[in-house]
């Protein structure tokens, strides 16, 4: 059995008040980690105190990027080290929007990825097709790549920690889910990805989560589906109120 993983992505949102105090109320009010992992991942602004009122708690904390360079001449970047150093347990790597405005390529992100192992951070890997290629049949195919990509140069015991997020882009911010059964079965074509790279345990030990406008009124439905072990949430991750219900539903 796989452990469900609920993972808030709080994009560039929230004062430093809102964020201490969220977090200092959600850790009193979510269920136990031995059932559901709660992540929220924050601005890198804010961390090293999330992790500070998180320590001991439920609740682990997640960073939404970083540079897979150790130290260096990167003004503005963060170091997977630096994030290591304060506790950081999770990063996400490979969002959409990360791709799309900063200019990701699957290249980078495979060194992200090779970067949060070297320092016992869990990466989140994004992927996840635009609406013009659901619409030419390419859904499948783009994900396939990207996670192929993603995946490259790592042996299938260090792939079996690592963590999946399934996100249509048409999906993300705009109200539109897709539906569970479809959401499924590419998660399951992710698995499939897996498999054929790996081997079937390693398949079978992923975590894939589902991302796009996930909100309390649907997360049971998605994670009653056979291969969706959690969700990846954005806007509805924001208010205290529905990140507890999304946790509790995991
Ligand atoms: P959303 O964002 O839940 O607001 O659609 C999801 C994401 O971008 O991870």
């Amino acid at each position: 059995m796989r452990k469900p993983i609920i993972a808030g992505n709080w994009k560039m949102y929230k004062s430093f008040e809102e964020a201490a105090d969220f977090v200092d109320e959600v850790t009193s009010l979510i269920p136990s980690n031995e059932a559901v992992d709660a992540v929220i991942c924050a601005p890198a602004i804010y961390l090293a105190t999330l992790v500070e009122i998180a320590d001991e708690t439920d609740l682990a904390i997640g960073a939404q990027n970083m540079h897979y360079e150790t130290e260096g001449a990167f003004t503005g970047e963060v170091s997977p080290t630096q994030l290591a150093s304060i506790g950081v347990d999770y990063v996400v790597l490979g969002h959409s929007e990360r791709r799309e405005y900063f200019a990701e390529t699957d290249e980078a992100i495979n060194k992200k990825v090779r970067a949060a192992l070297n320092v016992d951070i869990v990466p989140i890997i994004c992927c996840g097709e635009t609406d013009a290629e659901r619409e030419a049949g390419q859904t499948e195919a783009k994900v396939e790549a990207q996670i192929t990509a993603a995946l490259q140069g790592f042996s299938a015991e260090e792939v079996q920690h690592m963590v999946i997020a399934y996100e249509p882009i048409w999906a993300i911010g705009t109200g539109k889910t897709a539906t569970a059964d479809d959401a499924n079965a590419v998660c399951g074509a992710i698995r499939q990805v897996v498999a054929n790279l790996f081997d079937d345990a390693t398949a079978q030990a992923i975590r894939i989560q589902y991302g796009g406008s996930v909100k309390p009124e649907n997360i049971e439905e998605l994670l009653s589906k056979e291969h969706i072990d959690g969700a990846l949430v954005g806007g509805a991750s924001l208010q205290v109120e529905s990140y507890v219900k999304l946790v509790e539903a995991g």
